[in-house]
């Protein structure tokens, strides 16, 4: 089978390698000149700071100092360490610097014969349905058909920017953590933090460190609500901004914020897509069986889609599923069970009050999605080790946001870690 994959970042090696193990005639196209997607570090930023419309869109949103938020041998792919015998090194850190991250997923794609079915500088523009296949146009080529696509483009590259009241008026500086690379430019500035998860943690610290004074304003927090162990002082979601002024739903006015960050998470987007059987509300994407195929196109499928989750095995599974559905090893329901499973599964969202943008949260659900996978196409389920791993990794991280990478932990994986 002919099958397209259209990004070469993790979700797009994993799938290369399971389509290839497979017997599939792939094609990999990557818009950039190297594989690894947002472990790519760039430098440079965007013109827009908030990332709505600039100039020349930057794709990774990568800080200088980030080092991962899971230990590298929960990351790992199933089958491949994350230390010397694999893709990594026994001696870097648990929670490794971001280059690490992209050294691993390069050998990944040069140990398993990628790199030659990848045509780099190719961005896909158009992907459309012509009968039962798929046409793809680049800036190269037109309407190459493909029996089978797999979508493996990321969500981390276009800023999500909630609309707060009297933004516009607002005289400081605005930015999203996608355009923060370090704290240099924040020195003796009064800064403003909206956001508390992994980046509104690591960019609240390291700001704290050079700044006059940092906010850090998020939904979990109330005024009063005190401060970190660093002393930062925590606020809820402002309600507006009032020149350079932020006020709070309490009446608590904070006075002179020169620059205020944005860290509230990215948008899923396929603006190359020219089918209006997948949509996408609110971030969610819809209707998809599994979070991966729509009934109306069982020959596409979306990789990487869940979040809260390990990515790196989770897109593994993916990939082993989808290429074997390929093979007509796995038998997908019919269109009309498709849809209706869908359907009663975002009943069960509505019924319990879930927000639609958290409709792809997997969180505590992922081991059960990934062995749900791996029983419908004969693969291992995941080892005992994994789930424990990744309870303790969460609670290590929940328990000390600030300091949780250089902490010991009890279980680990076949990676080798010191
Ligand atoms: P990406 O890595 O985004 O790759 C997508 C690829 O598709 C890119 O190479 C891109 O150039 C290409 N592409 C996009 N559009 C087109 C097009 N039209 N045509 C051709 N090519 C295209 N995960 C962890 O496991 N641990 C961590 O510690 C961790 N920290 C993170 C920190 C930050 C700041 C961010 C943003 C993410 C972090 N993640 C982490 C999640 C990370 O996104 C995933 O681990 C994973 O790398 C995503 O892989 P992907 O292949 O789905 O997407």
């Amino acid at each position: 089978m002919k099958v397209a994959v259209i990004g070469a970042g993790a979700a797009g090696l994993v799938s290369a390698r399971e389509l290839s193990r497979n017997g599939h005639d792939i094609t990999v196209f990557e818009q950039s000149g190297q594989v690894g997607g947002v472990w790519v570090y760039q430098p440079e930023t965007e013109d827009d700071l908030l990332g709505q419309s600039p100039s020349r869109p930057v794709f990774s949103s990568l800080y200088d100092s980030l080092r991962t938020n899971l230990p590298r041998d929960l990351m790992a792919f199933q089958d491949y360490t994350f230390d010397t015998k694999g893709g990594g090194d026994d001696h870097w850190l648990r929670y490794p610097h971001h280059s690490k991250v992209l050294i691993y997923l390069e050998r990944f794609a040069n140990d398993f014969g990628i790199l030659p079915l990848i045509r780099f500088n190719e961005k896909v523009e158009r992907l459309a349905p012509v009968e039962d296949r798929w046409a793809i146009s680049t800036q190269t080529t037109k309407d190459v058909l493909f029996d089978a696509v797999l979508v493996c483009n990321g969500h981390y590259s276009k800023p999500r920017v909630p609309d707060i009241p009297g933004m516009d008026g607002f005289e400081g500086l605005t930015l999203h953590s996608h355009n923060y690379r370090n704290s240099k430019v924040f020195e003796g500035k009064r800064v403003a933090v909206l956001g508390t998860a992994s980046s509104g943690v690591d960019i609240t610290r390291e700001i704290s460190e050079v700044a006059e004074t940092v906010y850090w304003c998020g939904d979990i927090f109330t005024s009063g609500s005190g401060v970190t162990s660093r002393g930062i002082p925590l606020y809820p979601n402002p309600l507006c901004f009032n020149g350079s002024s932020l006020e709070f739903p309490d009446g608590v006015v904070v006075p002179d914020i020169d620059v205020f960050i944005f860290c509230t998470g990215y948008e899923y987007q396929f603006p190359f897509l020219a089918s209006d059987s997948v949509t996408v509300t609110d971030n969610w994407v819809h209707p998809l069986y599994l979070d991966m195929v729509p009934p109306e196109h069982p020959n596409l499928a979306f990789i990487g889609l869940p979040y809260l989750v390990i990515p790196f095995p989770l897109f593994d599974m993916q990939a082993r599923w989808f290429s074997k559905v390929l093979t007509g090893a796995v038998v997908l329901p019919s269109r009309s069970e498709m849809d209706k499973m869908i359907r009663e599964r975002e009943a069960k969202f509505v019924e319990q009050k879930i927000k639609t943008h958290h409709y792809h949260k997997l969180a505590e659900k992922q081991t059960d999605y990934i062995n749900h996978l791996a029983r419908q196409c004969c693969e291992p389920l995941m080892p005992d080790w994994f789930g424990r791993l990744a309870l303790e990794a969460q609670k290590s991280r929940l328990a000390d946001p600030e300091y949780f990478r250089d902490k010991p932990m009890k279980f680990h994986g076949p990676t080798v870690v010191i």
